[in-house]
């Protein structure tokens, strides 16, 4: 099968004031003949004002996290609702970071993409494995168990894409292989198809885990890769660039 036009999306974390905008300049001036599909997903704090920034450009800007609820009594968090009024385009759930440090679960998950789609987002929903789980030879059923508790029914191309991160890749430098970053996405890739049918051969499947300049290439050009979801090496829109450059 050809190719889907992949996504490189950016993933700022908990890092960015009003100066990281200038990084936001710098990525729009270098995508005019972006080979993919492009977005930053910057602090909540930053959306509304990227979003302004970035009008008129193929750039989309996106939150890293939302609330399963519109609005109501959830003092400091963030709903899709308030994403998509904002000028977002997409959101990030199920982050391992969000799974770890705020202990959701896959039910929490599945609400909070279903939320991004009320919303009208795209939804990127994160799955992976702990080291530990790798080293138990768990990491399939592991990501088999994640994307049935996870996944929302009625995921089509349009409103999902799926990041492939092994948890132990994030922000340690380590990547996984090529050979294990394909059989994973293989593995998702025959989950989706059994559950949404042939529909499923067009959601991305994006791979995350300290992807950067030097193995960008390599990562993006694997089958079943679409895209990557990258972290650290986003901050800088110089090593983003190249990672965007890298698209196939
Ligand atoms: C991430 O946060 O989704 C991520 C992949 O981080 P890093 O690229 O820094 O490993």
């Amino acid at each position: 099968m050809a190719k889907l036009r992949q996504l490189v999306a950016g993933n700022w974390k908990m890092n960015g004031t009003a100066a990281s905008l200038a990084e936001i300049d710098a990525v729009m001036a270098g995508i005019g003949n972006a080979r993919c599909d492009v977005a930053i997903c910057p602090p909540a704090t930053l959306i509304a004002q990227a979003v302004w920034k970035s009008k008129g450009s193929a750039l989309m800007i996106g939150g890293q996290d939302c609330h399963p609820k519109a609005s109501g009594a959830h003092t400091g968090d963030v709903s899709a609702e308030m994403i998509a009024d904002a000028g977002g385009k997409l959101v990030i759930v199920g982050h391992s970071e969000r799974r770890a440090d705020h202990g959701e679960g896959d039910a929490l998950v599945r609400a909070k993409a279903e939320a991004g789609w009320r919303a009208g987002l795209l939804v990127v929903l994160c799955i992976g494995e702990t080291e530990a789980q790798r080293k138990s030879g768990e990491t399939n059923a592991v990501l088999s168990g994640q994307l049935a508790g996870s996944v929302p029914d009625g995921a089509t191309a349009q409103n999902l894409v799926v990041a492939y991160e092994p948890v132990w890749a994030i922000g340690t430098g380590l990547t996984a292989s090529s050979d294990d970053i394909a059989a994973a996405h293989a593995h998702i890739r025959a989950r989706l198809a059994e559950r949404f049918g042939d529909g499923a051969k067009a959601i991305r499947i994006l791979y995350g885990g300290s992807v950067k300049p030097g193995n960008a290439a390599e990562i993006l050009g694997l089958d079943d890769v679409d895209g990557a979801l990258v972290g650290g090496a986003s901050l800088k829109a110089a090593d983003f660039l190249a990672i965007v450059a890298a698209a196939v």
